[in-house]
């Protein structure tokens, strides 16, 4: 077992009040606090570093390199790439979403497929839309039930030799839902030859990420969920493929050579990395990466799985609260509304009184929020350092909120 007050020392923000309360912070699913490990990194490289990478033959730039480039052998290592070069610096998961959809376009044509599901985060849904309008193809949408649980039928329905790429979540952001992406992956593979595109946004903060055992094509992520700086976030990508298909950007860092007449590429990753990339984020998010290993996905990962447990159980117990979303297939999140409560952001501005941060509204997820015929919901989010008094401040928090709303 790891020691939960040692843990919230290394982060000195749960250590400020808000209103007048000391802060309980559960809002992790839109962005995780960063412990002083990472904050020291980024500060360190401010103060001693500071220097464009790459293109240097000074000693800054050299040393700005080298802790770049160990920082993506950290996170190769993370999720078990094959490659250092399969990762890709983005600025999140919402970048490496657009430049996958953007890369593809060649590869798709008019009435062609795109599946991605009903539990996409709106970056997992536009990009496919703006493919679909340059592109002439169709967008195919796995339905859910009312438990939030994909329909697998309609999916093996939908897989036929049009399907040319299948884009879900591990994990949905707005009820935690954990996907059968094993089974999304294989049946793929058996029966299209579309490219797989996991949004591991939700995921690569609680669990284990082995790129190569999923055998997705491309993998994505946002460091700054996973206690690393804003800005910062992974494309991963299969060599054969990211050799193959056209860059995004265009620019300094991703040439081989340029001329008027012809420009050439530079290989992997650069290719994809145009342009100053964020050098002092990028080693922080190996720094976030160290964190997590030290603190160990064992941990991680039955800390977190006790924390929604002890949250579910206690919410259900108030008369009138409706959790959306099967209990058992959810991790790190519990999405609620109170009966008779119209507006979510009523109870998240209650609870903020008393020092509680959650998320209220859609989630950046509209269709499912219609799903439900309902705006939005209450959404509160896990991370290693909560703790089980915070959930009961929490379930305090809802039970005043009734009170006074009811
Ligand atoms: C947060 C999130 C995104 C978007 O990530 P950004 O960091 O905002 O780019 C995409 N998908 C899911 C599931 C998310 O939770």
């Amino acid at each position: 077992m790891f020691d939960i007050q040692e843990i919230r020392s290394q982060f000195s923000i749960l250590d400020r009040e808000v209103n007048g309360k000391p802060l309980v912070y559960l809002d992790n699913a839109a962005t995780s606090q960063k412990p002083n490990s990472v904050l020291e990194v980024c500060h360190a490289y401010y103060t001693e570093l500071n220097a464009n990478v790459h293109r240097g033959i000074h000693t800054l730039s050299q040393l700005a390199t080298e802790e770049m480039e160990l920082s993506r052998r950290k996170i190769q290592k993370f999720i078990n790439a094959k490659h250092d070069f399969e990762v890709i610096f983005t600025k999140g998961t919402t970048e490496g979403l657009n430049l996958i959809a953007y890369i593809l376009t060649q590869k798709v044509q008019k009435d062609d497929e795109i599946i991605i599901s009903y539990l996409e985060h709106h970056s997992n849904i536009v990009p496919w839309q703006l493919l679909c309008e340059r592109t002439g193809a169709k967008l195919r949408v796995i339905p859910i039930d009312e438990n939030g649980i994909l329909q697998m039928d309609y999916f093996d329905q939908f897989l036929s030799e049009k399907t040319k790429v299948v884009s879900v979540n591990q994990v949905s952001n707005a009820l935690g839902i954990v996907n059968p992406i094993e089974e999304i992956i294989a049946k793929t593979r058996k029966n299209t030859d579309a490219y797989i595109v996991i949004d591991g946004a939700q995921s690569a903060p609680h669990f284990h990420i082995d790129v190569q055992k999923m055998d997705c094509d491309f993998f994505v992520f946002s460091g700054h969920k996973m206690y690393a700086p804003m800005g910062t976030g992974i494309l991963y990508g299969k060599r054969e493929i990211l050799e193959v298909l056209p860059p995004f950007h265009g620019g300094g860092e991703m040439i081989a050579t340029c001329s008027f007449e012809e420009t050439t590429y530079a290989g992997l990753p650069f290719k994809y990395e145009a342009g100053t990339p964020n050098v002092g984020g990028n080693i922080a998010l190996g720094a976030a990466v160290d964190f997590m290993n030290k603190v160990g996905h064992q941990a991680i990962q039955s800390h977190e799985n006790a924390l929604l447990e002890y949250a579910q159980r206690q919410l259900l117990e108030i008369e009138g609260l409706k959790v959306y979303g099967e209990k058992a297939h959810r991790t790190g999140v519990v999405s609620f509304n109170l009966e008779g409560v119209g507006i979510s952001s009523d109870v998240g501005m209650i609870l903020d009184k008393m020092g509680i941060a959650v998320r209220t509204g859609h989630h950046c997820t509209q269709p499912i929020m219609n799903f439900f015929n309902i705006a939005g919901t209450v959404r509160a989010s896990f991370a290693i350092y909560n703790t089980f008094e915070e959930i009961d401040l929490l379930v305090e928090g809802v039970k005043k909120a009734q009170r006074m709303l009811g």
